[in-house]
């Protein structure tokens, strides 16, 4: 069954890294407004998959 979540939370990944390496304004320490908000975009996706995770090993 395709895991709908994780797969969002893999493409906001991928497309944060792609960001990072075609943007001149992203560092290592400081991110772009549009870098900015692919990683908020990324984190969030991120906590909600790992939320999901704890709550299924709960179980
Ligand atoms: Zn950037």
């Amino acid at each position: 069954m395709p895991d709908d979540l994780y797969q969002r939370y893999q493409a906001a990944h991928r497309t944060h890294q792609a960001h990072i390496r075609t943007c001149t304004r992203c560092t290592d320490t400081a991110r772009c407004p549009d870098g900015q908000r692919l990683f908020e975009a990324f984190a969030r996706l991120q906590d909600a998959f790992l939320a999901r995770q704890r709550d299924q090993r709960r179980r």
